[in-house]
């Protein structure tokens, strides 16, 4: 058997019919530029997570870019992140010519963890920290209340990197319990992306920043157009990062399928779950499984009425990790290590990464492995990959 770890045909083949009328209605309409399409998206989006403003941009990669030119944030500021994450949440920090901190990761959920943020931002007496960007990564919100307030304390915005989590509900407590806020809408800003092996992806690269800032929005809308207002007078220096609504078209057609897509992944990982139980694999150590954080702090709330984790990537926790790799590909099942160096240990860093040391991130790098997700996964799919994980341990 050949098990994908994504296969976009098997979406294709319900959605390839309405995606050819979507690009067609682009192309004959003749706006290339902007345009309906791109407004439409970005309503329909800002809609979805429960934002006021939805600002369509060139990828996600250039919405944390732009978010963070938006801030006014270069040279001689700091930007407090995860070490663990894929490499454009650092990648913007270093281009706008600022220098990443780094709190270093909770070992259980894989995101950024508050207390270690709270000993660097006590440490900052020279306040050079700026923003913050948080990463909920493999769709996992990070802990935002802890967050937040730590961000209130000393006043800095928040950048979501949401870019794996777009739809992934955080339960924010209030004075009537807990309040599920989406991903994107508890910081400043929300910033996501339409890589096609994202939850919703497009037909190419796209991005999106969501806020609830009417100023914020403004300037992010500027900065996507080379800073102009009106156009050809520049009093700010932006750039090219606009949607194309070719992008903004397909992922229109998309949209309305996202939410059935979340559930089929949150069912599949339960599936690997209870799959994965049976063997001895768990209870021997060979294996961690990921686990859903908040479902777990709120069994009172039934899984299915909030997507806690929309599982962008089900990762595991693998003894030999590597070589177990090698046993999975050669037996025809992708799957792929998010992400393999931290951060933090990245040749570009030169020599400021010998400085650092951030052992759960470092552990995080050396042991997991994502393992297939997507929504058309058959059960007979997930089966194979646990008995073929089984059988590699076994020999
Ligand atoms: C995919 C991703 C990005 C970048 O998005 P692109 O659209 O590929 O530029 C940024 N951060 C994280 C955590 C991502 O997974």
């Amino acid at each position: 058997m050949k098990v994908p770890l994504l296969d976009l045909h098997a979406q294709l083949a319900y959605l390839q019919d309405d995606l050819i009328k979507a690009v067609n209605n682009v192309l004959t309409s003749t706006r290339y530029i902007q345009g309906p399409e791109v407004e439409g998206l970005e309503k329909e989006i800002a809609a979805y997570s429960g934002a006021q403003y939805g600002i369509g941009v060139s990828s996600g990669t250039d919405a944390l870019l732009v978010a963070l030119m938006s801030l006014g944030i270069g040279h001689g500021d700091e930007v407090l992140t995860t070490p663990y994450s894929f490499f454009a949440t650092m990648g913007v920090v270093l281009r706008v010519g600022a220098k990443p901190v780094f709190a270093d990761i909770d070992p259980v959920s894989y995101n950024i963890d508050p207390l270690k943020m709270a000993e660097i931002l006590h440490a900052d007496k020279q306040r050079k920290i700026k923003a913050i960007i948080p990463v909920h990564l493999y769709g996992q919100c990070a802990d935002m209340r802890a967050i937040i307030a730590l961000a209130e304390q000393y006043n800095i915005p928040v950048i979501e990197d949401a870019a794996q989590a777009i739809g992934a509900e955080y339960p924010f407590p209030t004075e009537k319990g807990p309040k599920c806020e989406r991903a994107g809408t508890m910081g400043l800003c929300g910033c996501f992306s339409f890589f096609p092996s994202k939850n919703l992806g497009g037909i190419g690269d796209g991005g999106m920043v969501i806020t609830q800032d009417k100023a914020f929005a403004e300037k992010v809308n500027l900065m996507r157009n080379h800073g102009a207002h009106p156009k050809y007078y520049h009093s700010l220096v932006g750039g090219n990062f606009r949607l194309d609504p070719i992008q903004a078209a397909a992922l229109r057609v998309k949209l309305p399928y996202l939410d059935g897509w979340h559930r089929k992944r949150g069912e599949n990982a339960a599936r690997y779950n209870a799959l994965f139980q049976d063997t001895d694999l768990v209870a021997d150590g060979k294996v961690t499984l990921p686990v859903s954080v908040y479902s777990e702090s709120l069994p009172q709330q039934p899984i299915d009425e909030a997507h806690y984790h929309i599982y962008n990537q089900y990762v595991i926790r693998a003894d030999l990790r590597d070589a177990l790799r090698d046993w999975l590909l050669e037996n025809d099942i992708g799957c792929e290590i998010y992400y393999p160096v931290a951060l933090h240990k990245q040749e570009c860093l030169g020599d400021y990464r010998q400085q650092l040391s951030l052992p759960h991130s470092e552990k995080a790098a050396a042991e997991t492995l994502a393992l297939p997700i997507y929504p058309e996964l058959t059960p007979a799919m997930q089966e194979y990959v646990v008995d073929t994980i089984r059988q590699f341990y076994q020999r």
